[in-house]
């Protein structure tokens, strides 16, 4: 039996991931959900699987999810605030942390997590990308098991050599689906909308990483936790689009073998194999017929419909801090396009301006990565007012 706490478990990741382990009541129990202010879906999930915490980081929601949760006798205990998040991450009590917060705010808490020697299930990617470095040497440390839940990361996990080493990889390739503006004409894409831009044709997923899939900024981000996760030189890392997002990503041996791991784009099959490795579990994803696919298609990735693409080389070959600049101006261009400061072909834009002004510093202290993250939002910040009142 696995304690498993869920850090963003009103999200999209967070609630695949109980929906998996709903089927599975004999290995897992619920120790901790998290969420930011979703008092509503946070009351029903606690209702359900009965957790031991509750963390609410909005202190209000928090208060008020104690008084709901009292009304009906429950015996979750409820903790609030953004150090709540880092305590029960790192709690002796917990065995699996499912990291799905977006963005920044989630990598203090998977860094517990990491540090404390956890099984770490990492959908939170930003996290990855904003500390690389420090993170892996925390998990290696610790002895903490890191168990990539991104699909194509998860996909190249499942398809890496069995011993841990890259011998014999000569490269591993991701592959996108392209977004809901792969066949838009370019001129049209300075006048998308967010709800257009977080119509994605394969996936159903929370607004940020939406966004992203529709810039491709999520393929930069990716590239980047893949030479991360997989310590791969960036050149032995590329990119194609596949629109069917049936194959999930790949790895190309020096034998001239490509291994793949296909499956139907839900994320609980990640999820599953996270939670089950180095066994398998039923997902409740159904199975894939090859047959119905018929089609597999790849296309090199157009680089002047992406040009966000060419980012993650750029910023990984600047190395230090200069990801986690990336990351910071990313988030606050998305955030300004979805709240429509700026357009959607302006958020790379902002990206360039912030890495172009900007200055890495050495990434070996989380002192050093805060710091770069919050000039980088900054400087973000003022490009987008700029932006707005030209
Ligand atoms: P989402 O927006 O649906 O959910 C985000 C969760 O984080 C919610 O539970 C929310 O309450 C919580 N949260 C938001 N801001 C917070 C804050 N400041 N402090 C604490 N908690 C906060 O997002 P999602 O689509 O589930 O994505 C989660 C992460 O997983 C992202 O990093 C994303 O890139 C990654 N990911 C998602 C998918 C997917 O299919 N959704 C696939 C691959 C990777
Ligand atoms: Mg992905």
């Amino acid at each position: 039996m696995k304690n498993i706490t869920i850090l963003g478990s009103t999200g999209s990741i967070g609630m695949n991931t109980l929906d998996v382990i709903r089927q599975h009541p004999e290995y897992f129990t619920v120790y901790a959900l998290t969420a930011y202010s979703q008092v509503d879906k946070l009351l029903e999930q606690c209702l359900q699987f009965q957790p031991r915490y509750a963390v609410m980081v909005d202190k209000l929601a928090a208060k008020t999810l104690r008084e709901q949760l009292k009304h009906h006798h429950s015996k979750t205990e409820v903790l609030m605030g953004a150090e709540a998040l880092v305590e029960i991450a790192s709690a002796e009590d917990t065995d699996y942390v499912m990291a799905a917060i977006v963005g920044a705010a989630g990598l203090l808490a998977g860094l517990a997590a990491a540090r404390a020697g956890k099984r770490v299930l990492l959908a939170n990617k930003e996290a990855l990308v904003m500390s690389g470095q420090l993170f892996m040497q925390a998990i290696e440390e610790s002895g903490a098991e890191l168990l990539p839940i991104d699909s194509e990361h998860n996909a190249i996990f499942q398809c890496m050599p069995t011993d841990g080493a890259s011998n014999g990889v000569e490269e591993i390739i991701l592959t996108a689906s392209g977004g809901p503006f792969l066949h838009m004409p370019l001129s049209a894409l300075a006048r998308v909308t967010p709800d257009q831009a977080c119509a994605h044709p394969k996936w159903k997923m929370g607004r940020k990483i939406s966004v992203d899939s529709a810039t491709m900024m999520n393929k930069a981000l990716e590239i980047i936790e893949a030479h991360y996760l997989f310590k791969l030189d960036p050149k032995a890392i590329s990119a194609v689009i596949h629109p069917q997002s049936i194959v999930h990503s790949m790895v190309r041996y020096c034998d001239g073998s490509i291994l793949a791991q296909m499956g139907h784009p839900d994320m609980r099959i990640p999820i599953a194999y996270g939670l089950a490795w180095p066994n398998r579990l039923s997902s409740g994803v159904k199975a894939l017929n090859l047959i119905d696919v018929s089609q597999l298609d790849f296309r090199p990735l157009d680089t002047e419909r992406f040009p966000s693409v060419a980012l993650a080389y750029q910023v990984l070959q600047q190395g230090g801090t200069m990801p986690t600049i990336f990351n910071a101006a990313n988030e606050v261009a998305v955030a300004a396009f979805l709240q429509e400061q700026i357009t959607f072909t302006q958020i790379g834009t902002v990206v360039e301006t912030v890495l172009n002004q900007s200055v890495a510093h050495a990434a070996d202290t989380i002192e050093q990565i805060l710091l770069d993250d919050a000039c980088a939002r900054e400087l973000a910040k003022k490009t987008v007012n700029a932006l707005e009142n030209a």
